[in-house]
């Protein structure tokens, strides 16, 4: 059988050599003569695993000391919440930066919570004959007391990504879930990243917080405790029993992340990998972006066939050669290659060929 390739946006493929080390310590972990799924997170064992994972997620994105790094539950949606609950007591207010799906529907999830007077929401992208642009806005223009502004810098079901840092006046809270370690950025320009494990960390359920310690000085709406941050800094992400078999997942993508050079490294071969597909499109009237060049992801690669009738036969014939998951998400309709970390060159090569050999046919 040749090699599959899963291109899928979430939950993702993994590391395969992370696949079958945890593959050969299913039934027995460290010794322990038992599962890791099976172990009380309280284990002694466990702890140093979990304490290690939080070292290597340090390490790999130079996280500086006042920030506390969590492991919750709930996925990137849970954090929709959990930011409004935790920050914007006591009617404080924040601006939701709209560039996309997801962090559309953040902000309804905010207004949802607290009120539409609460909450600001300033659309960031233009649509100029079809084609998606940002256009970042220039906040210390506005004059308003927000406890921290929203924003999405890579939207994982339009394929649009913001590789400029904001430049803000207040705390910058950024839902990562598809761009954590896929490039290097300044932790320390960030309020609170938050990024849901399954794109680029491990399986779902887990959701990754690195919160500045400031900010847990604001204050909070009334809120169940297992979505308050600052519980969750006080029992070490264990206030409840955390997904143990996710975090020990995410453990071994750490290491893997770190023997491959970590995140400069992963950074640059990201970079070929999209270059190389955005190539393949740019090069042929059959595929077609609808993404301006300077917002294209290096993550969620969406595109289009010129004649949509051959959607079908594509994602039929993709995954005959076992190029899976390949259709773009309902909303947008479409292509979508994801091509996280784990994806490797080869991977996006084998797309690559096929795509140009259907277009040679097709075209
Ligand atoms: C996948 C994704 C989410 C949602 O994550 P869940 O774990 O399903 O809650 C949120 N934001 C972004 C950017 C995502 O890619």
């Amino acid at each position: 059988m040749s090699a599959i390739y899963n291109f899928c946006a979430g939950p993702a493929m993994l590391p395969k050599p992370v696949m079958l080390k945890a593959q050969s310590e299913l039934l027995d972990w460290n010794g322990q003569g038992v599962s890791v799924m099976e172990l009380s997170h309280r284990d002694k064992a466990y702890i140093a695993l979990a304490e290690k994972a939080e070292q290597d997620l340090r390490d790999l994105m130079a996280i500086p000391d006042d920030y506390h790094v969590l492991f919750m539950h709930g996925g990137g949606r849970a954090q929709f919440a959990a930011v409004v609950n935790n920050f914007l007591g006591d009617a404080g207010q924040a601006l939701y930066l709209v560039d996309g799906s997801w962090s559309s529907i953040a902000a309804d999830e905010a207004e949802k919570l607290v009120g539409k007077t609460h909450i600001d929401r300033l659309n960031i992208v233009n649509k100029n004959d079809d084609m998606s642009q940002v256009e970042l806005p220039h906040l210390h223009a506005i004059k308003k007391d927000y406890r921290y502004v929203h924003y999405c810098p890579n939207e994982t079901v339009d394929g649009i990504e913001i590789f400029d840092e904001l430049d803000s006046p207040w705390p910058v809270v950024a839902d990562m879930s598809s761009t954590i370690m896929s490039r290097e950025i300044d932790v320390s320009r960030y309020g609170l990243i938050y990024a849901g494990a399954q794109k680029n960390i491990g399986p779902s359920g887990l959701c990754v917080v690195i919160v500045h310690q400031d900010l847990l000085t604001l204050p909070s709406l009334p809120q169940s405790s297992i979505m308050d941050y600052r519980l969750a800094v006080k029992h070490g992400s264990m206030y409840n029993t955390p997904p143990t078999f996710a975090w020990y997942l995410a453990a071994k993508v750490f290491e893997w992340l770190k023997e491959q050079g970590g995140v400069k490294s992963i950074a640059a071969i990201n970079q070929q990998k999209a270059a190389l597909l955005y190539h393949c499109i740019d090069s042929s009237d059959f595929y077609q972006s609808k993404v301006n060049v300077d917002n294209r992801s290096n993550m969620n690669v969406t595109f289009y066939l010129a004649d949509s009738e051959l959607e079908m036969l594509f994602l039929e014939q993709a995954k005959q050669a076992g190029l899976l998951a390949l259709k773009g998400h309902r909303m947008v309709g479409g292509m979508r290659a994801s091509i996280y970390n784990a994806m490797p060159l080869e991977g996006v090569q084998v797309l690559v060929d096929f795509m140009n050999a259907f277009a040679t046919e097709h075209g």
